[in-house]
């Protein structure tokens, strides 16, 4: 398996485990704004794309986010399946040389293009979108312009969603099932953002430890630079 599909299958895991464990609150956010399925979408198909794409052999990066984006797409009705699932299949071409700091870039970028071409929703209409864009633009200056690494710059961009996910909360919905309620809509936070939000933590999570652990080093290294005797224990 390649150190980066296992990064993703690992991935897609740790969302899956997220998700199931946020299930009842996205529901709770979806049933004051929308039908109070986000939560059990969301952990159906994450589930079943958790199991697909811990079946593929030896799995290249771009084919398990293909998997898992195909399974969120049969898997997950409503709104939210083509606008996750859809978008991921799209995205996952950008991934196909591998995973690099322009590959992220690039694939974060057709992601969120995907999802707006689709539902159409701009800042501000109190969806997804407004997570996910701040998260994106933050991401693509970090890497570009401020020269952090990926997973440096991927937690300016959960950082960034987080505030996202909040500013959804004081603004009327404008896009989706929640926007049939005009005004009521206002005082709460959307599930949508809310659990892109978590999705983007657990990739920050698992990429932080795949950086932190390097092909080719065992797991409890010495260091080569201190010799064995001048290390005092504590
Ligand atoms: P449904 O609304 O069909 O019940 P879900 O409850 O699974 O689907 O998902 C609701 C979420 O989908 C919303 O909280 C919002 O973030 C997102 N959403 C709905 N419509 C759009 C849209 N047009 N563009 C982007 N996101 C949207
Ligand atoms: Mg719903």
């Amino acid at each position: 398996m390649s150190d980066e599909g296992e990064a993703v299958v690992a991935a897609v895991a740790a969302v899956a485990e997220r998700i199931e464990a946020e299930r009842s609150h996205l529901t709770d956010l979806d049933s004051a704004i929308g039908d109070a399925d986000h939560g059990g979408n969301m952990a159906r198909g994450w589930a079943a794309a958790a199991e697909a794409v811990a079946d593929i052999e030896d799995p290249e990066p771009s084919e398990a986010v293909k998997t898992a984006g195909k399974t969120l797409l049969s898997e997950v009705g409503g709104a939210s399946g083509p606008l996750f699932g859809g978008s991921l299949v799209f995205a996952s071409t950008e991934l196909e040389d591998g995973i690099t700091a322009e590959s992220s870039v690039a694939f974060a970028e057709t992601y969120l293009e995907k999802v707006q071409d689709r539902g159409d929703a701009r800042v501000g209409d109190k969806t997804m979108v407004d997570a996910l864009v701040p998260a994106v633009h933050t991401f693509k200056k970090s890497v570009e312009v401020d020269d952090m690494t990926p997973v440096e710059a991927l937690a300016k961009a959960v950082a960034a969603a987080e505030r996202g996910v909040d500013f959804t909360v004081p603004i009327r919905a404008s896009k989706g099932r929640a926007s049939y309620l005009g005004w009521r809509s206002v005082g709460h936070q959307d599930p949508g953002a809310t659990s892109t939000l978590y999705i983007m933590e657990e990739l920050l999570d698992v990429a932080t430890e795949h950086v932190d652990a390097p092909d080719g080093l065992p797991d409890h290294a010495e260091s080569p630079t201190i010799p064995d005797d001048e290390v005092t224990e504590d």
